[in-house]
């Protein structure tokens, strides 16, 4: 009995020990110069940026091409890369992956929108490219309404608006956002179906200005349900903490934990856009790792 305890004793002490210490060393959601609504930095100064803050695996994530025949519904329509850059894109990442191995693991991946009605269309690209890929993620930006129009969710504040129009009330945008995170995880895609799931609380974006009046409890633990019944791994995603009608992370911390009671793997991402923002906010989450 004494014996036990005491290693009991010493399990929590290294564990509060390492609570001391930004323990996370990755960063899988990483955006780049050829995302069309982010900024210019250089991919070097993405790479240099997560060597100077100890970060020793990463992976470029970009919003892959829409799918054939979809038509982007944000007004400047820049929300992925455009087919044409697809191959330059992951060229250009191989080339720093090679060039940076001794000093930092680079992963060459994107970011897949899962969009209802073209997963027939999102299979195409995922089976032409899936093979020189190393990483990915399946993330919500559109949702289809009920008068079969699509919408952005995390456009703009205006955006938002006319998705509750067109909805009918901010508990159905809510409904209907983890409706389809849920098929997003159920969908199959073909054999590189993305493993990991984004940023699942997107739809909380904008809540400081359009507060919930329902509980969404049962929406968030049903997806994350999904995701263990489905093994798939979780982006937790710090980039609403910097998001002013937002500030929380995507799940919120509750949220995090709660996946970690449930076995889900975890997986940190900065959802960067600029080269200083990799790597950020980890000691926020660093306590579930
Ligand atoms: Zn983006
Ligand atoms: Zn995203």
């Amino acid at each position: 009995m004494e014996r036990s305890k005491v290693v009991v004793f010493l399990h929590d002490f290294l564990r509060e020990k390492k609570g001391d210490y930004d323990v996370i060393t990755h960063d899988r959601h990483i955006h780049t110069p050829f995302c069309p609504h982010g900024s210019s930095d250089p991919l070097e100064a993405y790479i240099e940026n997560a060597i100077d803050k100890g970060v020793t695996s990463i992976t470029f994530t970009e919003h892959a091409p829409l799918p054939n025949g979809f038509t982007d519904p944000v007004p400047t329509k820049d929300s992925a890369l455009s087919p044409d850059q697809l191959s330059l894109y992951i060229d250009t990442c191989y080339a720093a992956k090679k060039t940076y191995a001794p000093s930092i693991e680079i992963n060459i991946g994107l970011e897949i929108d899962y969009i209802d009605g073209f997963s027939e269309q999102t299979a195409m690209l995922l089976n032409t490219w899936g093979h020189q890929l190393d990483d990915s993620i399946l993330s919500v930006h559109f949702l289809q309404v009920p008068d079969g129009s699509y919408h952005c969710i995390d456009y703009s504040r205006e955006a938002f608006q006319s998705l509750i129009s067109a909805c009918g009330s901010i508990k159905k945008v809510y409904e209907l956002y983890y409706k389809t995170v849920q098929a997003s995880i159920e969908a199959n895609l073909g054999q590189f179906t993305p493993c990991r799931i984004g940023h699942i609380s997107l739809a909380r974006k904008f809540q400081k200005l359009f507060p919930r009046d329902f509980d969404d409890t049962p929406l968030i633990m049903k997806t994350l349900e999904t995701v263990r019944d489905n093994n798939k791994s979780l982006d937790i995603n710090i980039a609403g903490l910097s998001k002013e009608h937002c500030r929380e992370t995507y799940p919120p911390l509750r949220w995090i934990e709660k996946a970690k009671e449930m076995n889900i793997p975890l997986v940190y991402g900065s959802d960067a856009h600029t080269a200083n923002y990799v790597g950020t906010s980890r000691d926020e989450v660093a306590r579930f790792f």
